[in-house]
């Protein structure tokens, strides 16, 4: 007979999820749970139940293993410019350089994709195509640049871009659609006034309208999303954004907490359990929209929490497992060739690994600064080496705890919000409802390869 939790049995955590008579008993290694009754317990951790669990131990941890060692990159965030037409008072990247910073010439931004397709092409097995995201500052500043290479490397990258809208004019948008290529717009609330008055030019001006007419242009592309950033401006505005988005054809949202890296986002952390408070409120509108109206509204955010628990290797986004993706899923390149691990680490010159034009990539990805990044464990950070869901959140974001305590190894700031994002996704799955919650699509792109029962 074998027992969890004593001798050389594995260990268990049983967590309250907020139903009741159930909770879920979880084997935090390996990332295996299951949902139980209060009165059953005794009979889960013990037995039958354990000696199956410690036959498929290895195959899972295999797997969890893989997904979080053995990967390659895939993607690359590509900054075409480091200046923006807004001045969104959150920003991560340093005011002065959104200022007064420089632009990539066209020559360069061509010799850096054809570096990047070669080092892609190297390990990428044939026929799939790496990720190439235009991110910011604000990319679209060099629109006339991004398409031309759009143009020459369509065949050879899905290409996305991350852009807070205000430049996109209509021929822009058919082009991009026609390129079939991704576009993730930022919008921080759902009426003109406080949403202009949270993201805005220098000058003070915002664009909500011209936003709106934008979205009203991409409702029926499937590949856009809305990025809001949520601070303690917007966080009690999610429930109402959830129903904004229903109106406008907005199906795909991330609600991001705002990341503390640079002072501005550090003064506009929501209070943790307020943001958890909220962004479940703004989950249970979904279903009522759902239900109310027939539209579908996915938060991209939590669904990837949620689909991490259903199956680790089935998230699409990688900030909630650690190693996170920054720096072995996906890097970061700056107007001036500059390569960090992640965007976020833009406005810290000391976590560029090197310079794409005179560096070798894989030496840069051999550095001392991405191997800190690529090497931070929740196993090494206290208290997530004892946190049960510590596969589940991943204790993000090694930049922003970076700039907050000058330490990688420390929790995220929003510990809360995630333990509040499992508690959720366990009672979505204890009520057989994760389909509502998760991308479309993803039971298609998902092969189960344990079921206990
Ligand atoms: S940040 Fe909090 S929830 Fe996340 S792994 Fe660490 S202790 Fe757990
Ligand atoms: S956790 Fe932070 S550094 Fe890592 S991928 Fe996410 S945003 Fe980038």
């Amino acid at each position: 007979m074998k027992y969890a939790n004593s001798g050389d049995g594995p260990t268990f955590s049983v967590i309250d999820i907020g139903l009741d008579g159930k909770v879920a008993v979880l084997e935090a290694d390996t990332g295996f749970w299951a949902i139980v009754d209060n009165s059953s317990i005794g009979e889960v951790l013990s037995g039958e139940v354990i000696e199956k669990f410690l036959e498929e131990e290895q195959t899972l941890k295999k797997e969890m293993d893989f997904f979080r060692f053995g990967l390659k990159p895939s993607a690359v965030y590509f900054n075409p410019t480091e200046k923006c037409n807004f001045n969104c008072p959150y920003c991560y990247i340093p005011e002065s350089i959104r200022k007064y910073g420089e632009s990539m010439a066209y020559d360069k931004m061509e010799e850096a994709i054809e570096k990047l397709l070669h080092y892609f092409r190297s390990h990428l097995p044939e026929g799939v195509k790496p990720q190439l995201i235009f991110h910011g500052s604000e990319p679209m500043i060099s629109k006339d640049d991004i398409f031309r290479a759009i143009d020459k490397f369509e065949k050879d990258f899905h290409f996305g871009i991350q852009t807070n809208g205000s430049l996109l004019e209509e021929k822009d948008i058919k082009f991009l659609k026609e390129k079939g290529v991704g576009i993730g717009l930022s919008l921080d609330a759902h009426e003109e006034e406080i949403a202009d008055s949270l993201r805005h030019s220098w000058s003070g001006k915002g664009s909500f309208r011209h936003i709106l007419k934008v979205i009203s242009l991409l409702s029926d592309y499937p590949a856009f999303n809305v990025i809001t950033t949520v601070t303690n401006e917007n966080v009690s505005l999610l429930p109402q954004m959830v129903d904004f988005y229903g109106d406008h054809g907005v199906r795909m949202v991330m609600f991001n907490p705002v990341r503390c890296t640079q002072e501005g986002g550090k003064k506009r952390k929501p209070d943790d359990e307020v943001m958890a408070r909220f962004f479940c409120e703004a989950l249970d509108r979904t279903q009522e929209v759902r239900i109310k109206k027939g539209v579908k509204i996915t938060v991209v955010n939590f669904a990837n929490v949620l689909a991490g628990i259903l199956g680790p290797t089935t998230r699409r986004l990688m900030c909630d497992i650690s190693p996170c993706g920054g720096g072995r899923c996906f890097f970061a390149v700056s107007a001036r060739g500059d390569v960090f691990p992640c965007s976020e680490f833009i406005g810290f010159p000391k976590f560029s690994g090197g310079n794409l034009f005179t560096d070798s990539i894989e030496n840069i990805l051999k550095s001392e600064p991405f191997s800190a990044v690529t090497g931070r464990k929740v196993e090494d950070i206290a208290p997530c080496n004892r946190c049960a869901i510590r596969h589940f959140c991943g204790a993000p974001c090694p930049a922003e705890v970076n700039s907050l305590g000058g330490t990688l190894l420390a929790p995220s700031p929003y510990c809360k919000f995630y333990e509040e994002q499992v508690r959720y996704g366990f009672r979505v799955i204890a009520r057989g409802e994760e389909l509502n919650y998760l991308w479309d699509g993803w039971s298609e792109e998902t092969e189960e390869s344990y079921n206990f029962y």
